[in-house]
């Protein structure tokens, strides 16, 4: 089974989704690591974001793993682990611009395609339900107010050790909200069949909750 959780930074959608695969035992995918993987290769070798043969290039070539681990899933970029990398400041202010080249998304779609090959998948991102996994069994939109998805990201940040303001964290989620809404292929959007959960005034466990009674439900028909 597929279980696409779509909708926009901050929304909860990481915390959820591996709280969900702890307690039904579905893989947890996230499939931003792969764009934050191409654009931190994109900072490490210089390249301007207008040079997109070269950011292609990238795309085409590297090598992303995802290991399972007990305290957080491990990210390999060509056998290195980056999982804190990935999560830098610089990466995530160029990741939506990195991650709206149009052959670069074919690369990742493809890349995520497989990660989730013969699974129970619970597959978070932003065009999951409307590209990548256009016919999964449960499609969830999950949103919350701009303000809260900020104070989320901030708490994260500064429990992770990154250093940024409140106002720095929401004007980032602001533009990338535009920015991912506001996508060529691929934007974060609804799908038709999406079940939307507004998480601004719900604890995680109530999402969580909501979410895994939406998969049984549809186990059970
Ligand atoms: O989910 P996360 O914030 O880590 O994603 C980083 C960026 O990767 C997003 O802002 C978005 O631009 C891009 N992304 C995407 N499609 C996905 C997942 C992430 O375009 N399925």
């Amino acid at each position: 089974m597929i279980v696409a959780v779509d909708g926009p930074a901050g929304s909860g959608k990481g915390t959820v989704t591996k709280r969900i695969e702890k307690e039904i035992g579905f893989l947890y995918l996230d499939t931003g690591v792969t764009y934050r993987c191409v654009a931190l290769e994109v900072l490490r070798k210089g390249i301007e974001l207008n040079e997109e043969d070269k950011i292609i290039e990238i795309a085409n070539k590297i090598d992303v793993k995802i290991q399972k681990r007990e305290n957080g899933d491990l990210i390999l970029l060509n056998n290195e682990d980056v999982s804190k990398e990935i999560r830098s400041k610089e990466v995530t202010s160029i990741v939506s611009q990195v991650s709206s080249i149009i052959k670069v998304r074919e690369k990742m779609v493809e890349l995520q395609r497989k990660l989730a090959e013969g699974k129970n998948v619970i597959v978070e991102g932003r065009d999951i339900g409307t590209v990548v996994f256009p016919n999964a069994e449960v499609k969830i939109y999950l949103d919350a107010s701009e303000e809260i998805r900020a104070k989320r990201r901030y708490e994260e940040n500064v429990q992770n050790g990154i250093n940024t303001t409140y106002e720095e964290v929401l004007e980032n989620v602001k533009l990338r909200d535009y920015n991912d809404m506001n996508k060529k292929v691929g934007a974060l959007k609804k799908a038709k069949d999406a079940i939307v959960i507004d998480s601004t005034n719900l604890t995680i466990e109530q999402v969580v909750g909501k979410i895994i009674e939406i998969i049984v439900n549809k186990g059970n028909k």
